[in-house]
């Protein structure tokens, strides 16, 4: 782990083990990691202003590096368009998390993620402080099977992605002898990486030890998990009335993934339902900041940052019932496969 974040997280635990709440007396929290994927100012604008108005500051991740022509992904604005630049300039003085979501469209070798990062501080101010893999992007670390630690899940997932999109891909932003290695950089730089997704809104549920290292995975030094929103549809399906009443009774966490590109907003006008959700959730006493602040203060809840096996072993359990024999697990799985 790197020894500045070890140090700084032991320190705060000593000191907060015994808090409980979250800050400003507020009750629950709630955040969400906005995925770049086709997002451009048009897009997700309003948004970010909706989010802005009623108080949530969230994070939104970039790509630093112009599109490649033969990636994917080309309608996606990044760092080199001017107009997007200035956008996500704005967001970030007015509080918003700037998170990486790898460097550009497509793969991306050693020397190209150093330039990416290198570029992201200079256009930003400040290096990312959390990171989550972009879909087939062969400089993905722990991506893939890799994403899970018990073996029995690994070939669960294995089968699922031969059947499906990352048939075949490699994920080699971990391995050392690869040109796409990273995780030196990685483990310097970025303090916490995305990994599992969950259809549910409360993390507590499925994963209390958040954020966590895994030691078997020493190139990240904490992972964080997600709740399940990947489109306007999903996402208004996580923070229904019911879930978001439940989510404050149990003084629950919620971290969101999405695409903010995907449905929330059609030719400048929002999703009325996302619109009404969200001015809801916001008129409660949630703690509305950004990924990273967030998953510092639960650094501070605990004593130790390494993630039981009994938990670890849980989470990957859960993943491993999720066959695609029905729609839902299908789409639960199938979500941790390449998102
Ligand atoms: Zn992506």
């Amino acid at each position: 782990m790197n020894v500045a974040i070890s140090q700084r997280a032991t320190a705060c635990a000593r000191t907060s083990s015994r808090t409980s709440g979250f800050p400003q007396g507020k009750t629950f929290a709630f955040t969400v990691f906005d995925d770049t994927d086709n997002s451009t100012v048009e897009n997700v604008g309003p948004v970010y202003r909706l989010l802005s108005e009623v108080g949530l500051r969230t994070t939104k991740s970039v790509w630093p590096l112009g599109n490649v022509s033969w990636g994917r992904f080309l309608w996606t604005a990044t760092l080199q368009d001017s107009d997007y630049l200035a956008f996500v300039r704005q967001l970030h003085r007015q509080g918003f998390e700037i998170s990486l979501h790898g460097v550009c469209n497509h793969d991306a070798t050693r020397d190209v993620v150093w330039a990416g990062l290198q570029e992201f501080a200079h256009l930003i101010g400040e290096y990312p402080r959390s990171y989550s893999n972009h879909s087939l992007n062969r400089e993905n670390i722990y991506w893939g099977a890799e994403r899970l630690t018990r073996t029995v899940p690994k070939l669960c997932y294995k089968v699922v992605a031969l059947a499906g999109c990352a048939k075949g891909r490699k994920f080699e932003g971990h391995t050392v002898s690869s040109p796409h290695f990273w995780g030196d950089i990685c483990r310097q730089y970025i303090k916490y990486v995305r990994n599992l997704v969950f259809d549910e809104i409360n993390l507590n549920r499925v994963n209390p030890t958040l954020p966590f290292h895994d030691p078997s995975k020493p190139f990240v030094n904490y992972w964080f998990s997600s709740s399940l929103g990947a489109d306007v549809a999903s996402f208004c399906k996580l923070v229904s009335e019911a879930n978001q009443d439940r989510l404050e009774s149990e003084k629950g966490v919620c971290i969101i993934y999405t695409h903010f590109s995907k449905g929330f907003c059609d030719g400048g006008v929002l999703n009325r339902r996302f619109e009404y959700l969200v001015r809801r959730l916001a008129a409660k006493g949630g703690w509305f900041v950004p990924v990273s602040e967030l998953l510092d203060f639960l650094l501070t809840r605990r004593s130790d940052a390494i993630i039981p096996p009994a938990e670890l072993a849980a989470t990957n359990r859960k993943l491993r019932t999720l066959r695609p024999a029905t729609s839902r697990s299908t789409t639960a799985f199938s979500s941790n496969v390449a998102r």
